[in-house]
């Protein structure tokens, strides 16, 4: 049976990661978990949702699939986001959605489009309601669901559950072994601050890289910063993400913490780009929606306050788009102002307020950038001075005269090739240049 839960956690506290690593070892009495939970993040532009945009999911091969079992199932699962679920926050609206086995085969392309659209789309709760409200009229014994106050979290719960139907396709998977506090250190119960030891990060680094990432943001090259560690109320110490579960457990046993609770390892769809949407034309974007496009640097990289770069983009048909770098992107915005009008690249990013939030870039042709300076001096090799409005150039030493300006080529200070974000400022599901073969980097 597929288990989907979302929307437990708050600003302040809980942590629905924190609940399925929780479910994940109590339902135990009650079936295995097939493979890890799953940790599956939506659709990144949706603001009104908590930290994360993240469903989790389980998988549980009951020992007994009898209707019995399967309340037992159900009521355990809804009693424990009762317990935990931060109701008194208003941003927290619980869901909870289980699937048996024999819905399965028919709902498996359903909730794939379900689970796509969650991640890089817009959808309202009266769309999920609907979903499970069709699902449990066709299939009454195998499809159940469970909502709080508002029941938002039912759009990741049958997404999670469309993600687990469907891993077995040749979609893109990651891993992150994340680490849990001692309930009594949690930020919520006045804990101390979180002790992680930075060296030993760096370690776990240097050890698994590339097939772990994130651990450390080293965009600063003189203050190494642990992006992997978060700060705040949340029970998470740190998380370490990586292409699989033994280079993140590999990465997690060099790291020396404080004294833990639990860790648990998801497998996820963060560092995938699964939010992004190929076009080739603006006219094609819509807001809250993240893309994929090339064109034509139409205007220079202007920084607005804030410390933010924002450019102007050329699509094939003319249509001009907003490109900007924010200001936490740190670095990635001088390779930002080193573009010119009529560089060729691609874009990916976000976009919301009529502006695509970059992630990535691609330099695809660097224009050629011309200054016309004044001409040399054949005969002494110094630079030749005007020799009045409409009379050419000279230079005086030597009597040589020369009609125009000559145009010389400034060398470019970037390359053809990917620029990104720094790790503090990704996307969790943005998928990282570290991950990209070489073949990769060529397209
Ligand atoms: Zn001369």
């Amino acid at each position: 049976m597929l288990i989907g839960i979302d929307d437990t956690d708050s600003n302040e506290g809980m942590c629905t990661t924190y609940l399925a690593a929780l479910l994940a070892d109590e339902l135990r009495v009650f079936g295995t978990v097939a493979g890890f939970p799953y940790l599956i993040r939506l659709n990144p532009t949706i603001s009104y949702k908590t930290r994360g945009n993240a469903a989790l999911g389980i998988e549980l091969n009951l020992f007994a699939e009898d209707s019995e079992t399967k309340e037992k199932v159900i009521s355990f699962v809804t009693e424990k986001i009762e317990t935990y679920a931060e109701l008194s926050c208003d941003q927290t609206n619980p869901g909870a959605v289980f699937i048996f086995d024999e819905a399965y085969e028919s709902l498996r392309l359903p909730l794939n489009d379900f689970y796509k659209k969650a991640v890089t789309g817009v959808i309202e709760i009266e769309e999920a309601t609907a979903f499970l409200n069709q699902a449990e009229l066709e299939f009454p014994n195998a499809v159940f669901h469970a909502s709080m106050k508002n029941g938002r979290g039912l759009i990741g719960s049958l997404a999670a559950c469309g993600a687990m139907l469907n891993s077995d396709t040749d979609t893109d998977f990651t891993f992150e072994y994340v680490v849990y506090r001692l309930p009594s250190n949690w930020g919520s119960c006045g804990g101390p601050e979180r002790f992680v030891d930075k060296e030993s990060l760096i370690l776990a680094d240097q050890m698994t890289t590339p097939e772990t990432w994130d651990t450390i943001d080293f965009d600063k090259k003189t203050k190494p910063f642990p992006v992997c560690v978060p700060s705040g109320n949340d029970p998470v110490l740190f998380g370490i993400r990586g292409n699989s579960a033994a280079a993140v457990s590999k990465a997690a046993e060099c790291v020396i913490s404080e004294e833990i609770e639990k860790a648990q390892i998801f497998k996820t769809n963060q560092g995938t780009d699964a939010h992004l949407i190929s076009v080739r034309f603006v006219s094609e974007m819509k807001p809250l929606h993240s893309y994929i496009l090339e064109g034509i640097v139409h205007s220079i990289a202007e920084t607005i306050e804030g410390g933010h770069d924002i450019f102007k983009l050329r699509d094939p048909s003319g249509g001009i788009l907003t490109c900007a770098a924010f200001e936490p992107t740190g670095n990635f915005r001088h390779i930002i102002r080193e573009l010119i009008p009529e560089d060729e690249i691609r874009v990916y990013g976000s976009f919301k307020n009529e502006t695509l939030n970059l992630e990535k870039m691609k330099v695809l042709k660097l224009a050629e950038d011309l200054k016309s300076e004044n001409p040399i001096c054949q005969e002494c090799g110094k630079r030749m001075e005007s020799a009045g409005a409409g009379q050419g150039f000279r230079c005086k030493k030597c009597k040589t005269k020369t009609e125009s300006k000559t145009e010389v080529l400034i060398p470019r200070k970037i390359n053809i090739g990917y620029y990104e974000v720094p790790p503090s400022a990704r996307r969790h599901l943005s998928k990282p240049l570290i991950r990209y073969s070489k073949e990769d980097l060529k397209s």
